[in-house]
């Protein structure tokens, strides 16, 4: 596109945030803000204890309220910055924040723009360590203007195993490097359910796409998720299952402890 022809504007670091972490998906549905509330927490859980902020750029659909169980308006500091809400030792910000969740979707669009510039540069994250993104699902203008304002350590892309969710997927892998975002892996969700009666295991979006996906794009599995309804349940009533049910089976993100049931 134009804006990636013209080589990229200078980037500006998040004051007081040592790595930004961005968790995306090509597609709406398949577990990005699950995932990206999961990994904050598995960061700042007592194994790693990192001091970590949670930042919602989902503008059209901000998750990161209901999942982490905030809302209110932030306050501002002594200069003028937004302090971000606090839950579960995770520092959060989100549109969902800023605006009534019922305003109207026309407004949004009108403002989204400013509302990214306003949550990249307006907040007071204090010192932290992450800093985990949640992005819009898709590749359009906030992903790219995200990736070319700010230094990104790097990116987690989630994924069903569907063929339609992975090929958004792959898009969504390409444009991260272009934009010389290093992509540190797939997030595999929903792959299996297991019927809690009778075990049966059941591939309802297909078995191993992410993994194909992987093999083709030379990139790590960093977890495997099943679809349960734990993780549902607890995302609902806004306790996340890694901080809700810790002792649950263990699922690898990378070197981090991502954990299911
Ligand atoms: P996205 O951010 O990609 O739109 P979400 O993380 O909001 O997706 O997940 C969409 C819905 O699916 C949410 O209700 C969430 O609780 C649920 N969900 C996500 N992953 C799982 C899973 N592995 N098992 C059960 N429900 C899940």
């Amino acid at each position: 596109s134009q804006i990636m022809s013209r080589g990229l504007p200078k980037q500006k670091p998040i004051e007081g945030v040592k790595q930004v972490i961005v968790v995306a998906s090509g597609k709406g549905g398949v577990g990005k803000s699950t995932t990206a509330v999961n990994l904050a927490l598995a960061l700042a859980a007592n194994e790693l204890s990192k001091a970590v902020g949670l930042l919602d750029v989902d503008v059209y659909g901000p998750s990161i309220p209901k999942m982490m169980n905030l809302k209110g308006n932030p306050e501002l500091s002594q200069s003028n910055l937004m302090r971000p809400l606090l839950n579960y030792g995770i520092a959060c910000m989100s549109m969902g924040f800023l605006v009534e969740e019922t305003a109207p979707l026309v407004w949004r669009g009108l403002m989204v723009m400013s509302a990214i510039e306003k949550l990249l540069r307006q907040v007071d994250w204090g010192q932290l360590d992450y800093l985990v993104v949640d992005m819009p699902p898709g590749t359009g203008d906030v992903q790219l203007s995200v990736s070319q304002n700010i230094p990104i350590s790097g990116a987690v892309i989630v994924s069903t195993p569907q063929d339609i969710a992975l090929m958004d997927a792959h898009r969504g892998a390409e444009m991260f490097r272009k934009v010389h975002v290093p992509v540190l892996g797939l997030v595999q969700n929903m792959s299996v359910f297991q019927c809690p009666k009778c075990k049966h295991k059941t591939h309802i979006f297909g078995a191993d796409g992410a993994r194909r996906l992987a093999r083709t794009l030379d990139l790590d599995i960093l977890g495997d998720i099943p679809l349960h309804l734990n993780i549902r349940e607890a995302s609902d009533t806004g306790q996340p299952i890694v901080f809700s049910q810790p002792e649950s089976d263990e699922k690898t993100l990378g070197h981090l402890t991502f954990r299911t049931t």
